[in-house]
């Protein structure tokens, strides 16, 4: 399979129709090798138009989603991020490729250590993954410029908000297990600015501000 000509087409196919415009996100998607990010036996469809499973009941986003999300973060080189749910380390190895440093929480120990392989063989050093329940956020490397959140979240945390830099951004799909809306908060001196990016489906946040597991 020429995977290069599969990510070229998820390109033209999936994101620019949609409304990616955002150059630096459609240059690093039209580079990093997704299909690391699944099992060999998933490799061929490591960049259609859906997510794929990951073991332990989670799945690996939706191309059009990561790149939304990334999208809408509004990622800069010198930002320093926070990511909830790390999961296959695909969103992670974007963020990475075009920011500072980004800090990363998986709640499942195996998934953590599958990422840190991966993102490792890809180079992508300035990463840091802690297991653990990201719900509280990861307050020793606050403020970050932004946080984002790739599990589906009854509620905006208090802790991930003071957490936030002013004039940080947190993307964060919010709603109940079966069905949220992607939201993006700004953080502003006086609060929080709120944008909609539509419905949308993420496996459950499972956590003390979360849900029961
Ligand atoms: N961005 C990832 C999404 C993985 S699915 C990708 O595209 O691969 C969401 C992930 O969030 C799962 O791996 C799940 O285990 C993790 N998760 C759920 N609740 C969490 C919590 N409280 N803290 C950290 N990770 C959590």
């Amino acid at each position: 399979m020429d995977y290069a000509l599969a990510r070229n087409k998820m390109i033209d196919t999936q994101l620019v129709p949609r409304g990616i415009t955002d150059l630096r996100v459609l240059e690093v998607m039209s580079r990093l090798p997704r299909h690391k990010f699944v099992d060999e036996a998933l490799h061929g469809q490591a960049y259609d138009d859906n997510p794929l499973p990951i073991g332990l009941g989670q799945t690996i986003s939706q191309p059009y989603i990561v790149a939304l999300m990334t999208q809408e973060l509004k990622p800069k080189p010198e930002d320093i991020i926070l990511e909830i749910g790390t999961g296959s380390g695909y969103q992670t190895a974007i963020l990475a490729d075009l920011c500072e440093h980004v800090y990363s929480i998986e709640r499942l120990p195996e998934l953590k250590i599958r990422a840190r392989r991966i993102l490792d063989e890809l180079k992508l050093f300035n990463v840091s993954l802690q297991t653990g329940d990201g719900t509280l956020g990861w307050p020793e490397h606050a403020p970050y410029d932004a946080i984002i959140v790739t599990a589906a979240s009854p509620r905006v945390q208090d802790a991930l908000v003071e957490q936030l830099a002013v004039g940080g951004r947190l993307v964060i799909p919010v709603g109940d297990r079966g069905v949220q809306r992607l939201k993006r908060y700004i953080r502003t001196p006086n609060g929080l600015d709120e944008d909609d990016f539509g419905g949308c489906r993420f496996v459950a946040l499972i956590g003390q501000e979360g849900w029961e597991g």
